[in-house]
């Protein structure tokens, strides 16, 4: 556990200034002083540590609906989902009546790791941006999720086993990845909350 001697903290309620001992840590909460005032701060915000991340085997992947033996993993971060070598996740370039409906760089998943809840988010936007000129380009049949088809600019999370349409014709469920419960309780951590300074 971290040295949490001789923190400030900031009044919930009147936003003066509290000085912290480490037995105070140890309730888990401490009364403001100030005249007036009295408001029970709470002294602990539990997380995750991100060195969790470097450890896990995987970060949810796609999986083809017509065909669930063709899986694609993601990665933390931003991955570009079309039939274009520049994507993180490159598609096959599946034909329906002899043309593709999946764009080069169709949509994007960007895989976020929430360390309050020790969970991945899956955020899902239309489009990509352009290898070279970086500039936002939308796919050209569409991105669905759940049906839903996306409008411009408009990010939605995918839940677990959410099913991604793209152009219309092809569809993969995301298979969202849980970290083990136990893994996850070795990485709790406790942090002051907001400290403004520490001697
Ligand atoms: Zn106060």
């Amino acid at each position: 556990m971290a040295d949490f001697k001789n923190a400030l903290i900031s009044c919930q309620k009147c936003g003066r200034l509290i000085a912290v001992k480490a037995r105070d840590y140890e309730s888990g909460a401490i009364q403001c002083t100030h005249a007036g005032c009295g408001q029970i701060n709470p002294l602990t915000q539990p997380y995750y540590d991100e060195r969790i991340l470097k450890g896990l085997p995987e970060f949810g992947r796609l999986v083809h609906q017509a065909n669930p033996t063709v899986k694609y993993p993601l990665r933390l971060g931003i991955n570009v989902v079309g039939h274009s070598p520049t994507c993180e996740v490159m598609v096959e370039r599946l034909i329906h009546d002899g043309r593709c409906y999946i764009s080069r760089r169709h949509c994007t998943i960007e895989v976020i790791f929430d360390k309050w809840k020790g969970s991945f988010r899956y955020q899902l936007l239309d489009g990509a941006s352009d290898v070279d000129s970086h500039h936002h380009k939308n796919s050209l049949n569409g991105t669905l999720l759940d049906g839903y088809l996306l409008q411009n600019g408009e990010k939605i999370d995918i839940g677990d086993q959410g099913l991604l349409g793209l152009g219309g014709k092809d569809f993969f469920r995301l298979e969202a990845y849980r970290i083990p419960p136990r893994m996850l309780e070795s990485y709790l951590m406790l942090k002051p909350l907001e400290p403004d300074e520490t001697q």
